[in-house]
């Protein structure tokens, strides 16, 4: 592996969704107790779906029953406020790309600072652990049962977490017995979060091809079946372009590549029995091992 592919990377925007951008970039508001992290109370934290930047707490999210994330206070110099068009309430942006997040009230007194980012599900992303204030890189790769990739990619240096879930079909919501008859267009996939001062797209993205066999077509060892395939997920444009830089050398190098090159589209973690499933279970992948390629 080249030297540069450790060298530290600027992080592009992440393409949007119609549903995305309704909000993010046109200033939209979801519909009320409809958005993911409405009631979820996992420990971690919230960063900017379309940059990546970390926002908030989870130890300062709280129930208002308004229907929306309320946090009661941001991570300092994260959010800005600023009047909104209704001339009314105080808009709230994400400080470094400006994605629309929701509005801030404040004299509810429905917490002790007083005060409510109202925030809307589809502006956010979920990071499990608390993470130092930065921006966060996202990767989602597909390589055979996720058990196996998300082992390897969790051990890798500058990974902040991985998560194990389901992507690239047309069922919403599915279930890991939908998923697994290989009819709902689903791949089992992986979804990273990393810190790019530490790691690189392209770092894990290589480490990717070498932890399973992106020759292998329609599975991936003993695991047969469309939801087994290879495909590397890109957020953006130049994500693309290194995933598809990376394959070449692999073709180059005389391999016949059978991974997939798609744009990503919603992806939906598996059931919690699936995460850290080796980490949990003591065991080791029977399905993926180290092989260097590159
Ligand atoms: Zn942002």
């Amino acid at each position: 592996m080249s030297e540069q592919s450790y060298s530290q990377e600027k992080l592009k925007f992440n393409d949007l969704t119609k549903a995305e951008s309704s909000v993010i970039n046109e200033k939209g508001t979801e519909a009320p107790f409809k958005g993911k992290y409405t009631d979820f109370k996992e420990k971690g934290t919230y960063i900017c779906k379309k940059c990546g930047a970390a926002l908030y707490y989870s130890s300062d999210k709280f129930e208002s029953d308004c229907g929306w994330p309320s946090f009661d206070n941001e991570i300092k110099g994260a959010v800005v406020r600023i009047p909104d068009q209704d001339g009314m309430r105080t808009e709230i942006e994400c400080a470094n790309c400006g994605a629309h997040l929701g509005h801030v009230f404040t004299g509810e007194h429905l917490t002790a600072k007083n005060v409510r980012h109202c925030v809307n599900s589809i502006s956010l992303e979920f990071v499990p652990a608390k993470v130092e204030p930065g921006r966060y890189g996202l990767a989602v790769f597909a390589g055979g049962c996720f058990w196996g990739v998300e082992y390897y990619l969790q051990k890798s240096p500058g990974v902040i977490s991985v998560t194990s879930g389901y992507t690239g079909g047309s069922v919403k919501d599915p279930t890991y017995q939908q998923v697994c008859t290989g009819t709902t267009g689903h791949a089992e996939a992986v979804k990273i979060v990393y810190d790019p001062q530490k790691t690189s797209y392209d770092k894990l993205l290589r480490l990717f091809l070498e932890i399973h066999d992106p020759t292998q077509v329609e599975g991936q060892g003993p695991d047969i079946g469309d939801q087994y395939r290879s495909e590397i997920f890109y957020l953006n444009d130049e994500q693309k372009h290194t995933a598809e830089n990376d394959l070449n050398i692999l073709k180059t190098k005389g391999f016949q590549v059978a991974t997939a090159v798609t744009k990503a589209s919603e992806f939906y973690p598996a059931e919690a029995y699936h995460q850290d499933y080796y980490l949990k279970n003591g065991k080791t992948p029977y399905c993926h091992k180290f092989t260097p390629r590159f």
